[in-house]
């Protein structure tokens, strides 16, 4: 299982690693600042680089028993098991990922519907909501302004089965509910904004999100409105 830094700091750019396998276009290391793909989130690119060499990763994914795989170009040279590497993010695309994902949680504590679907890349994301109603853009642009203005603090923090067991009023006030039965689960807090689990790569606050709005608002069937939000930068 490759330790995952990103899980605990999700400004870190880059690591030191070691090879621990290399082989059919992918790299697993020890331990990585690369995000892989899920929850909505893309997986990372950047490079990995090697005494001699370096290669550029092109996404990375989830492979089995909780390791994750570094994907790179086929036919492209690996480093070596066993050898030193540094493995560095494409930083400005996953800072975008980061404020996409910030956004996102601050759109659904404004749109308090269920939610759908969704997915986040750097450019445009998108949230599905359960919701006849009409979306009004320039409302929920003024909200999403007050919440990155407000400047709240975003918290990531570790709670176990039994502690969530003996908080039920916490569970109740989650708008998604926590899984059972890993042991422990990955809550993200805004204060007073958002609290639920998730396991993605979030801002330490709210105005790190800068300029954000909503872009088309698509009507995908009777009860589905699919917002989606832009930065405008
Ligand atoms: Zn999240």
């Amino acid at each position: 299982m490759t330790e995952q830094l990103f899980r605990d700091d999700a400004y870190l750019r880059e690591c030191e690693a070691t090879v621990i396998e290399s082989a059919d276009g992918a790299i697993e290391l020890d331990r990585t600042v690369f995000y892989a793909m899920g929850g909505g989130q893309p997986g990372d690119t950047g490079t990995i680089d090697w005494d001699g060499g370096s290669v550029d990763v092109v996404d990375t994914r989830y492979g089995e028993g909780g390791a994750i795989r570094h994907l790179v170009a086929e036919g492209a040279t690996l480093p070596a098991v066993g050898s030193t590497v540094t493995a560095k993010l494409d930083w400005d695309r996953r800072y975008r990922h980061m404020r996409m994902h910030t956004a996102m949680h601050l759109l659904g504590s404004i749109l308090q519907y269920g939610v759908t679907g969704g997915n986040i890349s750097a450019t445009k994301s998108r949230l599905d909501f359960d919701m006849e109603d009409t979306v009004d853009k320039e409302q929920v642009n003024a909200a999403l302004d007050a919440l990155v203005a407000a400047d709240h603090p975003v918290i990531c923090r570790w709670i176990t089965d039994e502690e969530l067991d003996a908080q039920p009023e916490l569970v109740r006030t989650m708008s998604v509910q926590p899984p059972r039965g890993v042991g422990k689960v990955r809550l993200l807090e805004i204060e007073g904004v958002d609290l639920q689990p998730c396991g993605g790569t979030h801002l330490n606050s709210t105005a790190e999100v800068g300029k954000v709005r909503v872009g088309k608002v698509e009507k995908k069937g009777r009860h589905n409105r699919r917002v989606n939000i832009v930065l405008d930068d």
